[in-house]
């Protein structure tokens, strides 16, 4: 049987924006976040369900999971597959999003990304598979829960600060500083670095090689913009793991900090908002040790 999303739930639906998720901007994120805590704290709203593109959907989950102050249920959802493509997978997954929104053991468990049967945690979902269905996973902790056809399973929940336990409030935000993330690779140079100093990033994410490492010559660089007052956090292109403080690149010294194991798009995010509060770099660690 098909089954009937209104059997579940009352929706009632609008349009934040028409963008493919890859024109995501802070603009959008903002007046998004502020969309939804404002609909959140409405007595006839039980739980938000925002349709999402894939290619940044993690982003914008761990952004809403970061600065939303609600217990209630925030759940992102797309497709991999159009609507008229053959075994489109949208409309069950929307229906599957809908069912997680509306079940009560999905509150306090900050933004979800619902996908192809499975129920993802934001801090730590990420996009792994450019076209296949199966494309949304956890890498560090694995899904924490289960939804087929409507039925609801929670296996794990996130212990990380998220929502009224974050150190984030939208309401704080007007505005979000630049952040970019430079690629480590073999014979690398300091050249994007340097660029990216001089266009105004206030800090750098670097996806560095293994446990965030760097060829020398971007090293010097990051170490100059560091001294510059610009925020340098490590973090790795491997996909998954934690970026180990002082493991073999010296952070005391060169004035780094680690990501945690957050990938390198999940740590500009956390880093926008860091660096929105606070140029201190403690307080910048210590909110990667604990959101
Ligand atoms: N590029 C699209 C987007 O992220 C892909 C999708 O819709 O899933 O918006």
């Amino acid at each position: 049987a098909v089954p009937e999303i209104n059997k579940i739930a009352t929706i009632k639906g609008e349009q934040i924006s028409n963008i493919g998720s890859q024109e995501m901007n802070d603009e959008i994120w903002l007046k998004l976040a502020n969309r939804v805590s404002e609909l959140l704290t409405k007595n006839d709203v039980d739980g938000v369900v925002i349709v999402h593109g894939t290619d940044t959907m993690e982003e914008t989950a761990y952004f809403l999971s970061l600065v939303v102050k609600s217990k209630k249920p925030i759940v992102l959802v797309g497709a991999m597959r159009n609507a008229d493509s053959m075994s489109a997978d949208g409309p069950l997954n929307i229906f599957n999003a809908v069912s997680v929104a509306a079940d009560k053991n999905a509150r306090e468990k900050g933004a979800l990304v619902v996908m192809n049967d499975e129920i993802h945690a934001a801090r730590e979902v990420t996009k792994t598979n450019t076209t296949n269905v199966a494309t949304f996973a956890s890498p560090n902790s694995g899904k924490i829960g289960t939804v087929n056809y409507g039925v609801v399973n929670f296996y794990m929940a996130p212990l990380r600060k998220h929502t009224v336990a974050s150190e984030f409030n939208i309401k704080d935000f007007k505005s979000l500083p630049r952040v970019d993330i430079i690629y480590a690779h073999p014979q690398d140079v300091g050249d994007f670095v340097e660029t990216a100093v001089q266009k105004g990033a206030k800090g750098i994410i670097v996806a560095g090689v293994g446990n965030g490492n760097l060829y020398p010559d971007l090293q010097a660089a990051l170490a100059k913009a560091s001294e510059a007052g610009v925020i340098v956090v490590r973090s790795s292109r491997t996909g998954s793991g934690s970026t180990s403080v002082s493991s073999e690149v010296d952070d005391a010294k060169l004035g780094f900090l680690t990501a945690d194991n957050l990938n390198p798009q999940k740590a500009r995010v956390l880093l926008m908002l860091a660096l929105s509060k606070t140029s201190d770099k403690a307080k910048i660690q210590s909110f990667f040790a604990t959101h």
